[in-house]
C-alpha cells in the first residue's frame, strides 16, 4: 500500500542545514499497522508530512496505492490518505462546531449526503449526536481526538497517518483512543502508519516497526522481535529500556547512532 524508497528531507541551507530525513525506506502492506519510533527530533513527523503532502520539499520515491507520488498532491489524494495529529486542540478550529469541522472536507470534495455521513462517523468514533454542535473547548482531550479521527475518516480514506495520536492524552484515555483506532481499522480495512516515541504503544498496535535516530532508520523489526526483547541495534535497546522503565535518566544517557553531519 505504501512504498518509500530513499526519502530525504533537508531544511535550511548552508550552516543552518538540517538533514531531517536521511535515505529512509520502508514498505507497508495493505491492512497493516506500521510503527515509526524514535525520540523527539528523530524525523518521524517529517516523514509523515512528506507522505501526506504537507511537505513538498522531499526527494526519493513514494508510491501509494500503486501510484508514484510527486511532491504536490491533487485533491483526489486526500480521499486516499488522511493524517491525525498529536494535539487535537491545535488541529481543530477553536471557533468551529464539530458539525462545521466535519462538514468542511465534505464540501471541499463535493460529497452530497453530508447529514448522514456526519451522523454516521460521529457514531463510529463513539460520540453521540449531542456532540455535533459543540465547540472543541467543550470537549475533553479524548473527545477532541475522536473528532479529529472522525474528520480524518469522513472522506473514507484507505490510509491514516497517525502522528503521536495519543501522546497528549491521559494514560487511561490513551488506551480508549488506541482501541478505537484498532476497531476502525478492522471495520474499514484501513492501513496505518503510527508514529510514537512510546514503544509500548507501538507494541500494542503494530505488526512491523522502523526505529529512527537522527533522521535515519537504524533498524526495522517485527513486533514479535521487539516483544521478545531481541532488537539488534543498540539504539533500539536504549529506547526499550527507557520505554519499559519510564526511565528519564536512561534517556538522558542516550547516544546518537545516526549518520553524522
Ligand atoms: P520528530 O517528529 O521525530 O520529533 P521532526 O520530524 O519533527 O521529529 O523533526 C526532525 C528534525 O527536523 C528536527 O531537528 C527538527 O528541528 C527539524 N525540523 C522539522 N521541521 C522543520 C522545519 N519546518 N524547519 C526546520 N527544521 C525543521
Ligand atoms: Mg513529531
Amino acid at each position: 500500500m505504501i512504498d518509500v524508497r530513499g526519502l530525504d528531507v533537508v531544511f535550511g541551507k548552508g550552516a543552518d542545514e538540517v538533514r531531517a530525513v536521511r535515505d529512509v525506506s520502508f514498505r507497508v502492506p495493505e491492512g497493516a499497522t506500521f510503527g515509526l519510533v524514535g525520540e523527539s527530533g528523530s524525523g518521524k513527523s517529517t516523514v509523515l508530512r512528506a507522505l501526506s503532502g504537507l511537505n513538498h520539499d522531499w526527494t526519493g520515491q513514494v508510491v501509494i496505492a500503486g501510484q508514484a507520488q510527486t511532491p504536490k498532491r491533487d485533491k483526489a489524494f486526500y480521499k486516499l490518505v488522511q493524517m491525525v495529529f498529536q494535539d487535537p486542540y491545535g488541529s481543530l478550529h477553536p471557533r468551529h462546531t464539530v458539525d462545521r469541522i466535519l462538514m468542511e472536507p465534505l464540501s471541499i470534495h463535493g460529497f452530497g449526503d453530508a447529514e448522514r455521513r456526519i451522523e454516521q462517523v460521529l457514531g463510529e468514533v463513539g460520540l453521540g449526536p449531542s456532540f455535533r454542535f459543540r465547540y472543541p473547548h467543550q470537549l475533553s482531550g479524548g473527545q477532541r481526538q475522536r473528532v479529529a479521527v472522525a474528520r480524518a475518516l469522513i472522506l473514507e480514506p484507505r490510509i491514516l497517518l497517525l502522528d503521536e495520536p495519543t501522546s497528549a492524552l491521559d494514560v487511561s484515555v490513551q488506551a480508549e483512543v488506541l482501541n478505537l483506532l484498532q476497531r476502525l481499522k478492522q471495520e474499514r480495512g484501513l492501513t496505518y502508519i503510527l508514529v510514537s516515541h512510546d514503544l509500548s504503544v507501538v507494541a500494542h498496535m503494530c505488526d512491523e516497526l522502523a526505529v529512527m535516530n537522527n533522521g535515519a532508520v537504524v533498524e526495522e523489526l517485527s513486533v514479535e522481535r521487539l516483544k521478545s526483547h531481541a532488537p539488534e541495534h543498540p539504539y533500539t535497546r536504549q529506547l526499550m529500556v527507557a520505554s519499559l522503565g519510564y526511565d528519564r535518566a536512561a534517556i538522558d544517557r542516550f547516544e546518537d547512532f545516526g549518520v553524522e553531519g
